[in-house]
């Protein structure tokens, strides 16, 4: 038995389409551009290139990029300034400080500044909070869209056991709570976990989410499972020399010989977390504007 493929860069442009639409609706019916606004701070440089790619896809879904790129000694206080303002402006709907920030600057000080209701990562303490009360909310775009795509594959989650391996605050804990909103049967496994390789076997949902190239081998999924890896890990290309290749942390050949649905690394996951972050900007600014949010794009 093949694992079916799940295609996330499809997927993903099928959300950035709806997104789209709804955006072109808001325009000609109410006269609303929903915009998003990004803050870069430094010059790291994958961060340089998810602030273009955002920026990008932002543009061609028809709403308005707004781009902040600031130096790396930027003080903390003209940083929390310029969230203010941004806080404050009728055109940003969502606000996005790209992380890592510089070691001088308290990163969850700066977050918990931008508005909750513009706060399209998710990660101000009271969206944080909302999720775990199973209020209405901002949620992370990277379990946003994995939420997404199982929803799409496997209809209701109900009753179904979820196994989530990592429990960081960006995907693992958010992830888990979805599930549980979705009302499955969740475990969080994490580096202290006793015999993964049994908690993962109970699993019809294996989420790996840890950053460890293919530490997830084939025999640790259960028959039929529906596996999202969000893993992203660069590693020595094996036929290639002086070659990197992007992996997962599920060792995605075994696995597709065993698992029921699998998504890929790249082209699974990753392609979801910025179509995310667009349908997240498109229900800020419904909300703040008091229309109905977007059917299928929120949890
Ligand atoms: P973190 O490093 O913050 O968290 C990793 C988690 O994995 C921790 O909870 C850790 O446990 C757990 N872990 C580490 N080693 C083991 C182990 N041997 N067995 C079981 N659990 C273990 O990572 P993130 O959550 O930020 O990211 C995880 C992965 O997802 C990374 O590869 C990252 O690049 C990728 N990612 C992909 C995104 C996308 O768009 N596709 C977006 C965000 C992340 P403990 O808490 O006990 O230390």
């Amino acid at each position: 038995m093949a694992a079916e493929i799940i295609d996330g860069k499809a997927f993903a442009a099928k959300v950035r389409g709806q997104v789209a639409d709804h955006v072109a609706r808001l325009k000609s019916e109410h006269g609303l551009t929903p915009g998003l606004a990004v803050v870069l701070v430094g010059e790291d440089p994958a961060s340089q290139v998810y602030v273009r790619n955002k920026g990008v896809q932002t543009q061609e879904a028809g709403m308005a990029s707004f781009e902040h790129k600031l130096d790396a000694a930027t003080s903390e206080a003209d940083i929390l300034a310029l969230v203010d303002k941004l806080n404050a402006d009728p055109e940003v709907h969502g606000i996005l400080v790209q992380l890592p920030l510089p070691a001088h600057v308290d990163s969850t000080k700066v977050i918990n500044r931008i508005s909750p209701e513009k706060d399209v990562d998710g990660f101000h303490i009271l969206n944080v909070g909302l999720l775990g009360t199973g209020q209405k909310s901002m949620v992370p775009c990277t379990p946003l869209g994995c939420l997404m795509m199982l929803r799409d594959h496997l209809g209701s989650l109900s009753g179904l056991e979820a196994v989530v391996v990592g429990r960081s605050n960006i995907v693992g804990k958010p992830m888990a709570q979805l599930l549980l909103g979705d009302s499955c049967t969740v475990t969080i496994a994490h580096s202290r976990t006793k015999d993964l390789g049994e908690v993962c076997r109970r699993a019809d949902i294996l989420v790996a989410a840890v950053g460890r190239a293919e530490m997830i081998p084939g025999d640790w999924v259960k028959p039929g499972a529906t596996v999202i890896d969000v893993g992203i890990n660069r590693i020595p290309h094996p036929e290639k020399e002086g070659k990197t290749k992007l992996v997962g942390d599920v060792e995605f050949d075994s696995a597709a010989k065993v698992a029921g649905a699998i998504t890929p690394v790249p082209g699974g996951v990753g392609p979801m977390t910025i179509a995310c972050l667009l349908a997240n900007t498109l229900t800020a600014c419904c909300r703040a504007n008091g229309l109905p949010e977007p059917e299928g794009l929120t949890a």
